[in-house]
């Protein structure tokens, strides 16, 4: 079906409206609806009802002219196709009609129905693609307003750049009247961005890139930088030649610092600031590169773990530990030199690299340094808080990965925590095996530990003077079958991967029990009671007091017949909070004992301090070699006559001669035990030990 079309013919010759009227009717390729205005005004009121989708404006209309006509008509606004209709061609109303937006300028001379169809036709597809491009225009630049970004459409046959007044904006500038060069655009950016967004540009102008992209600083008006994310593509002619590139550019300033923030927070701890694991991967991955082209290159890796900073953590509070772990950052770092790195890996571990250090003697020194950095004590929240730190030293190795490095470097710190903490080693192959065996041991205690197979065993600790059994000390042992162990291995994985606490708990529970078991039996002392050993370890927890106790009610055990050993060396750590925590269960009966005495200090100045009742002189001076005999015997003499002087007990530990036990008892020993007198043995194999007189006669021959 033909197109419709509605036209109004301003003409005031009514035979040339007749004559149009026809070569309109005449073609048939549209359906043309023509009404007629006779003259200017009657046109000017129909040209403003906007009705119509073409216009045939005679050039003369009386008075006025077609032109007229046009620009009181239709003003500026936008317009439906204008055609004039002219007697005769004249260049000059061609043009005023050109700048008045009239669509076609058509002789009437000569014109026939064809050629005014054509012109119809043409001028209303004209007119239909402007309003289209108004439209997206109008689009567009809505579209960019609200995406808030600046436009540049840079012309590349002319070399000027448009830039919007959005672009201007973004670095507070005024726009100004004129076009810029490219170069306006360029002395803004940052100088060290310059070139890299230059080669983006050219990079994509040359096809290499499917559209232009590229981040970077340009300075606004007030002298800061913002970061700019940049957009464009190019517009090619047929042979891909560019003649023009256009985009845009955003304001992602913002973005950036928080992206920036992020990728901050991901390489660094949130605690101390100091880089985190990934980073120090990152230098280590570096150095190790830069080691395999240059062999002389390399870097000492030492880890730092705190000693029992859980202690800090439990006895004042998680914000104490994160201050005091602050203060140590603080204080490492003082101690480096700028090319090391130190990380802090989680916990209470920290990781330093000592870039250029290969020599074992220096990185030994300076893990030296390191530990004598803990000496002083850390003032943290009004405390006085000392802390030592145990340090693994590795040296890197072309052959080694950043893996293998900081396995290494974990063993060397495991191995000086077992030499106590408070010290450092240097990596060696041995260690390796050491620590594997270790670790395997640590997987059966645990299975042991869980499964209750620790047994206990029992030796008696018989009073020289009656030869009655006073008391059994309950020692851990290995479960029977299994690869044997002895308690002076199993106990320090114990203490260290905190197994300690349960195995304690697990030895403390049967021995009451057996005891209530033993009591039951006719021939047991009726004041027979059970020393236990508890460790250091056990003494770090604050409900140990409340467990124990538990434990002999539970058992309905008084809590008389229960004796703890703790050891000389417990009492070197803190002895004002383990008085503390003892002071809870002796206030309540409990029996303490210095076991291993005249293994540690020594120091009976620190014995005052604690509600002791005995102390048990270690087997070594009981039981020395031979050369040492005399020297020994002094020890024990002195430390009998010192204990009496303090009104403690004294027990002795290994006695394996009737020679030594003549001697004990000679200088005043208030009890013994050691294998003389019975080994540890079960708890059924104790029952044959119950009733047994133990010193039968004078010559205190034992049995
Ligand atoms: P300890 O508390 O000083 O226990 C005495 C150790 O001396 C025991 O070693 C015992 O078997 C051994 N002994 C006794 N008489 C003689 C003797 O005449 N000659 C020799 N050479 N040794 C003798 P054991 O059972 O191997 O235990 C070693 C250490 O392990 C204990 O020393 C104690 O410190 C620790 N331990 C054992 N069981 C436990 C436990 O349940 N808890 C804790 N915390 N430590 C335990
Ligand atoms: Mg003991
Ligand atoms: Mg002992």
């Amino acid at each position: 079906m033909a197109e419709s079309c509605r036209v109004l013919l301003v003409e005031d010759d009514e035979d040339d409206f007749l004559i149009t009227r026809d070569l309109l009717a005449a073609q048939s390729r549209m359906l043309f609806e023509l009404d007629w205005s006779p003259d200017y005004e009657a046109g000017l009121v129909e040209i403003r009802r906007r009705l119509h989708d073409v216009y045939l404006i005679d050039y003369r209309l009386g008075r006025h002219t077609g032109l007229d006509l046009v620009r009181e008509g239709f003003g500026s606004g936008p317009r439906a196709p204008v055609i004039l209709l002219t007697g005769q061609g004249d260049y000059e109303i061609d043009l005023e009609a050109t700048a008045l937006g009239v669509t076609d300028y058509v002789v009437k001379q000569g014109l026939d129905s064809a050629g005014l169809e054509r012109a119809i036709r043409y001028a209303t597809s004209h007119s239909r693609a402007l309003t289209d491009l108004a439209r997206t225009q109008e689009r567009y630049a809505l579209a960019t307003r609200a995406a808030n970004d600046g436009i540049w459409d840079w012309d590349l046959l002319t070399g000027r750049i448009y830039l919007s007044h959005r672009w201007y904006a973004i670095l507070g500038l005024e726009e100004p009247v004129d076009d810029a060069e490219p170069d306006n655009w360029f002395e803004l950016v940052h100088p060290d961005d310059l070139l890299q967004l230059r080669a983006a540009i050219d990079s994509h102008l040359a096809g290499r890139t499917h559209h232009l992209e590229f981040e970077c600083r340009m300075r606004h008006v007030d002298g800061s930088w913002l970061w700019v994310l940049c957009r464009g593509l190019a517009i090619r002619d047929a042979d891909e030649t560019p003649t023009r590139i256009a985009g845009s550019i955003a304001d992602i300033t913002q973005q950036h610092v928080a992206e920036e923030r992020l990728r901050y927070d991901a390489l660094h701890d949130a605690l101390t600031g100091l880089p985190n694991r990934a980073l120090l991967a990152d230098r280590l991955d570096q150095i190790l590169r830069r080691s395999i082209r240059d062999p002389a290159a390399g870097c000492a890796v030492m880890l730092i773990d705190l000693d029992r900073f859980k202690l800090v953590n439990d006895s004042f509070s998680h914000t104490t530990g994160d201050q005091l772990l602050v203060a140590i950052a603080a204080r490492l770092n003082e101690s480096l030199s700028p090319g090391d790195t130190i990380a802090r890996l989680g916990g209470d571990e920290f990781t330093i690299l000592l870039d250029g250090m290969t020599s074992g003697a220096q990185a030994n020194a300076k893990a030296q340094e390191l530990c004598d950095a803990f000496e002083q004590p850390f003032h943290i929240a009004g405390q006085r808080l000392f802390v030592r730190a145990s340090i693994g030293v590795c040296l890197t190795r072309p052959d080694l990965t950043a893996g293998e490095l900081l396995r290494n470097v974990d063993i060397a710190m495991y191995d000086s925590k077992q030499r106590g903490g408070g010290t450092h080693a240097l990596f060696d192959q041995t260690m390796h095996q050491r620590v594997v065996s270790r670790m395997t041991h640590e997987s059966e205690l645990r299975k042991a530990v869980e499964r209750s197979l620790i047994a206990v065993h029992y030796q008696p600790i018989v009073d020289l003077k009656s030869g009655r059994l006073t008391s059994l000390e309950a020692l851990a042992r290995w479960p029977e079958g299994w690869p044997s162990l002895s308690p002076s291995e199993f106990i320090p994985i114990a203490e260290e991967s905190g197994l300690i606490v349960a195995l304690g708990q697990h030895v403390l529970r049967t021995a009451l029990e057996a005891l209530t078991a033993w009591q039951e039996l006719e021939l047991a002392p009726p004041d027979l009671c059970v020393n236990v050993n508890i460790s250091r370890v056990q003494l770090d927890d604050p409900a140990l007091p409340e467990q124990i106790l538990g434990a002999l009610t539970d058992a309905g055990i008084a809590p008389e017949r229960l004796r703890l050993e703790i050891t000389e060396s417990t009492l070197m750590h803190e002895p004002e909070r383990i008085s503390r925590i003892v002071a809870d269960v002796c206030d309540q009966g409990v029996g303490l004992e210095l076991d291993d005495f005249g293994t540690g200090y020594s120091s009976l100045v620190a014995l005052l301090d604690f509600p002791f009742r005995a102390l048990k002189i270690d087997r070594g001076f009981v039981n020395p070699s031979a050369e040492e005999d005399d020297v020994n015997q002094a020890i024990v003499r002195s430390t009998i006559a010192l204990a009496q002087s303090l009104n403690l007990q004294v027990t002795a530990e290994g006695v394996e001669t009737p020679a030594q036990l003549d001697t004990l008892r000679g200088l005043g020993c208030d009890c013994a035990q050691g294998h003389l007198l019975s080994p540890p043995v079960s708890e059924l194999d104790v029952v044959a030990l119950l009733g047994e007189t133990w010193l039968r006669t004078p010559e205190h021959e034992p049995r």
